[in-house]
């Protein structure tokens, strides 16, 4: 069984209280670690605020050989580093894999942005008063930044925090999700390898209550969060003066447009909405969860749709061949369950799905569902999309835009007019044209408006998120 240290300020230690990590799928222990105490994070913090002007001095190359060889270690490590995501979070071994690569590819953009991010040159002398004026426009460190994770990346979301913080040169404290830890302290361990100043990351396994009182410490003036709704407004509320990124939920939407008629870009459709609304049990923040389709074009879809769902391979997440596994607890598969009642009752059609097994909710299709089911409106979180017909590719615009939440959406067409109307008219953080909502690449800019939070990931825009410009105007006596 995996037995795991955390990391404060650099170095491996215990805690007292001990964690028993369970698999999702049929609770059997596979890890533990232990949670750090109130003295363990008192060392964490103060290292933290005591090397921040050393690790703000770091010379790019210093960062940069950082981020590189944690990237090469995961990629070394990458086959462990699967198992073990999938281990404790669940996700089939496939979709594991794919996270290790994400977060070998976060690393070394990460690298690369460390090497190449320098600020910028402004000329002020386009008026004469300023003739002889330049401004040096350099971004430096906030000051130690605080990053929360959610459990269904448990690697790469932490990566997320912590290489633009290295690359950016602002020590981090990173808290991994109380479910999901390991993939985390696995980072720790080799972060620990690299010659980065001991006070410049920790690992901290932490209950929720205590992660609260730790986003008020005034010492750590950037938190980025990436979690739920609720947890993030609570944070913004309590420390409404700190530099705050939410990454928060989503029911993320596709639209197939009027021009989409092909059989091959149906087919096309039909596969990638049905992989990645099932992709990780849904447990995605941009998982397909509203599906709207021209009437025009409907009635051929959706038996397309169907039939790619009812094709994916439900089971044990440890065989490769599976595509969907279960969520992350029994408690979350029953609320789904407790959902898609609610919606059946309500009018919805089940066009596939089937009957929960402990935490396996099999992948389902509703079609028609009330506009005010819980499975239209919020964040389901689980193996089940939602298709309904549009009378017009304006009033699929309108229906992805009548939402809380506002990720990302997905706009399957061939018409460059309509996909720059949908650029223009789409309430959401990225739009992805010929394509699902669940589209990411890592070093893009990455987050959402409306409920869905506030800021953006994505490597250069995390990096700008953890400094500030500071500008010098020099002049040419
Ligand atoms: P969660 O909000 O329950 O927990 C997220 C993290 O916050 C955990 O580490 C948890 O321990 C911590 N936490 C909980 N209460 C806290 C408090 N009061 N103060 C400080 N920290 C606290 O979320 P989850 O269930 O782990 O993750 C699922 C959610 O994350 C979904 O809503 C999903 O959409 C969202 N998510 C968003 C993105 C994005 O980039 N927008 C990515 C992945 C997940």
């Amino acid at each position: 069984m995996d037995q795991r240290a955390f990391y404060v300020a650099g170095r491996p230690e215990h805690g007292t209280d001990p964690v028993t990590v369970r698999h999702p799928f049929d609770g059997h222990a596979v890890g533990t670690t232990t949670v750090a105490t109130a003295e363990q994070v008192e060392r964490a913090v103060s290292a933290a605020s005591a090397v921040a002007a050393e690790a703000a001095a770091l010379p790019a190359h210093a960062r940069a050989a950082a981020l590189d060889h944690v990237s090469a270690r995961l990629k070394e490590r990458a086959d462990e580093v699967a198992h073990l995501i999938t281990a404790e979070n669940g996700k089939p071994l496939k979709w594991a894999r794919a996270e290790a690569a994400r977060a070998v590819s976060t690393f070394r953009w990460a690298a690369e942005e460390a090497r190449r991010f320098a600020g910028d040159l402004q000329r002020l002398d386009t008026d004469p008063a300023a003739t002889g004026r330049l401004a040096v426009v350099r971004r430096f460190p906030r000051g130690p930044v605080l990053g929360i994770a959610p459990f269904n990346f448990p690697l790469n979301l932490v990566a997320h925090k912590v290489a633009p913080a290295i690359a950016a040169g602002a020590p981090i404290i990173v808290k991994p999700a109380p479910a999901t830890p390991l993939s985390a302290l696995l980072l720790g361990e080799i972060l620990a390898e690299t010659a980065l100043p001991a006070g410049m990351f920790s690992v901290l396994p932490l209950p929720n209550e205590r992660a609260a009182s730790l986003v008020e410490d005034p010492r750590l003036p950037v938190v980025s969060f990436t979690g739920s709704g609720p947890v993030g407004a609570s944070i913004r509320r309590s420390v409404p003066d700190k530099h705050v990124t939410l990454e928060l939920g989503g029911n993320a939407a596709v639209l197939l447009c009027e021009d989409w008629t092909a059989d091959a870009d149906l087919n096309w459709a039909a596969e990638r909405i049905a992989t990645f609304s099932n992709y990780q049990a849904g447990q995605s923040c941009i998982a397909v969860q509203r599906v709207f389709v021209h009437e025009w074009i409907y009635d051929g879809f959706l038996p397309r749709l169907v039939a790619a769902v009812a094709a994916l391979r439900t089971g044990d997440p440890s065989d490769e061949a599976t595509d969907v596994g279960p969520l992350i607890s029994e408690a979350a598969a029953q609320r789904v369950e407790s959902w898609v009642d609610e919606a059946v009752t309500a009018g919805a059609t089940i066009e596939v799905g089937g009957l929960r097994a402990g935490a396996t909710y099999p992948p389902t299709v509703l079609s028609r569902p009330p506009k005010d089911a819980k499975v239209s409106r919020e964040e389901v979180f689980g193996p089940v999309l939602v298709v309904s017909p549009v009378p017009s590719d304006q009033a699929g615009f309108e229906a992805i835009n009548d939402s809380d939440y506002g990720l990302q959406a997905g706009v399957f067409t061939r018409n460059i007019q309509t996909a720059f109307t949908a650029h223009r008219t789409l309430e959401v953080g990225g739009i992805i044209i010929g394509d699902v909502p669940s589209y990411r690449a890592d070093q893009m800019p990455y987050g959402g408006v409306k409920g869905s939070g506030v800021g953006r990931e994505g490597l250069r825009s995390a990096i700008d998120d953890y400094t500030e410009p500071r500008v010098m105007v020099l002049t040419d006596l």
